[in-house]
């Protein structure tokens, strides 16, 4: 292991099911990359349907009792695994810059974020009320109470390792559910990590299970398992859909975080160099790698110039290396499949007319990088108006009147974030309610908090995770009508 952390028990190259760690049946184990370097970070197991079976099965009898512990006790588990998160934070972010690539404070704040989230819905656990409804009979009591739905299957992906955890987690363990989750490959060691932390909690045995390797064989079996009440999946729109395909047979609830293509539209009445902070913000975090990164820059035509400008000056102070370094603030893309679909992006858009004002090119930092990239006169007919980046580069589309940019802006099966910049109240209140996304920023150019609910609409997904309404998503609501003698 090349990594030097303070807690070297943190760093785990086994599953972990029914409170013990394990390795796949067939002994079998895969590589795990560091993409700044290429080098091999360690293995991960390879299980199957068979693996998963058994932590369905230890999620299905450890929530017996979990579901009956009362709410403040779960919620103190859940407080002391938020604390032993931020006492790890050094350690945690430096085993997800090793495996993910972003950069160290990248990481130290995704640390921080994920322990957000879990103090949030440990809160969030004493706060499941039910209700009573008036009755249109006198000899009867109407109310409801909430329960929790029972197993939680969650899978998730390598750009975010912890928070996606910790989002889809906690609000389950809060609300009385046991837990089977599916990391991605790339970034098994952050999700196993947060495991060892939650047994530290003193999370009872077979509440929360982790389960690496082949995914279309885990999602199989997490799809039809009739003991498994809901899967929650963050990951791009295909997987998404074949995976509710497969949930329809058993009748599952879902949630789906899937894929985004966020408009970013300056107004010209926009503080433009507050716009262009903001853009960098949601561009180039992550590389570019998040589903609501700026997608689709939209400018309006008299102050299309001047913006380009001062987003080229802007992303020319980019430091690109490896994250580990202190000062760096780009990093590597996830993996080849990345790099290609960038730059074939990238060489479409240029062959058909755009410029390259920065950028436009793999980086010689190694393998994995691309270089920070602003791109003039784009248009629609560019793959990239269509399709998720998921890399550093910055698309500037012109428009004249209000009315375009929006019709631009919804003019996709995406329906995620969108953000926009103007100075004019009426105009923030009015394309507010046009565009057709589950979350704007106004003048912002983030978006996501444990208070906030998160998700998209149209292609985008289904369900919200954070705020009062992420815990929701794992409970249901029973109906009691009690007849009066
Ligand atoms: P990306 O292309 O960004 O990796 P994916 O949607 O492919 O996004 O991956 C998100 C998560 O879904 C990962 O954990 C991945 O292993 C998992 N996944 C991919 N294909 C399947 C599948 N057929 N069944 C279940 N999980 C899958």
């Amino acid at each position: 292991m090349s990594l030097s952390l303070r807690d070297k028990s943190l760093f785990r190259q086994q599953a972990f099911i029914g409170g013990l760690w394990l390795d796949a049946d067939s002994g079998r184990n895969v590589p795990v990359y560091n993409p700044a370097t290429g080098a091999e970070l360690g293995q991960m197991p390879w299980m199957g349907a068979a693996e998963t079976r058994r932590a369905i099965e230890c999620a299905e009898q450890a929530l017996v009792s979990w579901k009956k512990m009362l709410s403040k006790d779960r919620a103190a588990i859940l407080r002391r695994w938020c604390n032993l998160i931020l006492e790890h934070q050094e350690d945690l972010a430096q085993i997800m810059t090793a495996e993910q690539g972003k950069p160290l404070s990248e990481s130290r704040s995704e640390i921080s974020s994920s322990a957000s989230y879990i103090e949030w819905f440990a809160e969030e656990a004493k706060r499941t009320y039910g209700e009573t409804i008036p009755a249109g009979k006198k000899d009867q009591q109407l109310l409801t109470i909430r329960q929790p739905i029972g197993v939680v299957a969650a899978i998730t992906p390598w750009n975010f390792p912890a928070q996606m955890i910790a989002r889809k987690c906690s609000p389950a363990l809060a609300a009385g559910c046991t837990v089977v989750i599916k990391p991605a490959p790339q970034t098994p060691y952050s999700a196993l990590a947060l495991a060892v932390l939650a047994q530290m909690a003193g999370l009872p045995d077979g509440v929360l299970n982790i389960v690496t390797g082949k995914a279309g064989e885990i999602g199989d079996e997490m799809t039809a398992n009739p003991a498994v009440r809901k899967l929650s999946f963050t990951g791009s729109t295909v997987v998404g859909k074949v995976l509710m395909e497969k949930c329809a047979l058993t009748v599952k609830q879902v949630s789906m975080e899937l894929g985004g293509n966020a408009p970013f539209i300056v107004f010209d009445d926009a503080n433009l160099d507050f716009a262009v902070r903001h853009v960098l913000a949601s561009k180039f975090r992550n590389s570019g790698q998040t589903c609501v990164c700026a997608n689709r820059i939209m400018v309006q035509s008299s102050v299309y110039d001047e913006f380009a400008t001062k987003l080229t000056s802007a992303v020319r102070e980019i430091k690109i290396g490896p994250g580990s370094n202190e000062n760096t603030t780009l990093g590597p893309l996830i993996d080849d499949r990345a790099i290609d679909k960038v730059d074939g992006l990238v060489r479409d858009a240029l062959s058909k007319g755009a410029k390259a004002l920065i950028g436009g090119t793999p980086h010689n930092a190694g393998a994995l990088f691309y270089a920070p990239t602003v791109l003039t006169g784009v248009t629609q007919n560019m793959q990239v108006f269509h399709k998720e980046i998921f890399g550093p580069v910055a698309p500037l589309y012109l428009f004249e009147k209000e009315e375009e940019a929006i019709d631009l802006a919804n003019a996709t099966r995406y329906g995620l974030a969108a953000y926009f910049f103007s100075r004019d109240v009426g105009r923030v209140w009015r394309v507010s309610e046009a565009l057709e996304y589950g979350m704007v920023g106004a003048n912002s150019g983030t978006l996501s908090s444990e208070a906030t609910p998160f998700g998209g609409i149209k292609e985008s997904g289904i369900g919200r995770e954070g705020g009062k309404y992420g815990i929701q998503e794992f409970l249901e609501i029973k109906y009691i009508n009690m007849g009066l003698e």
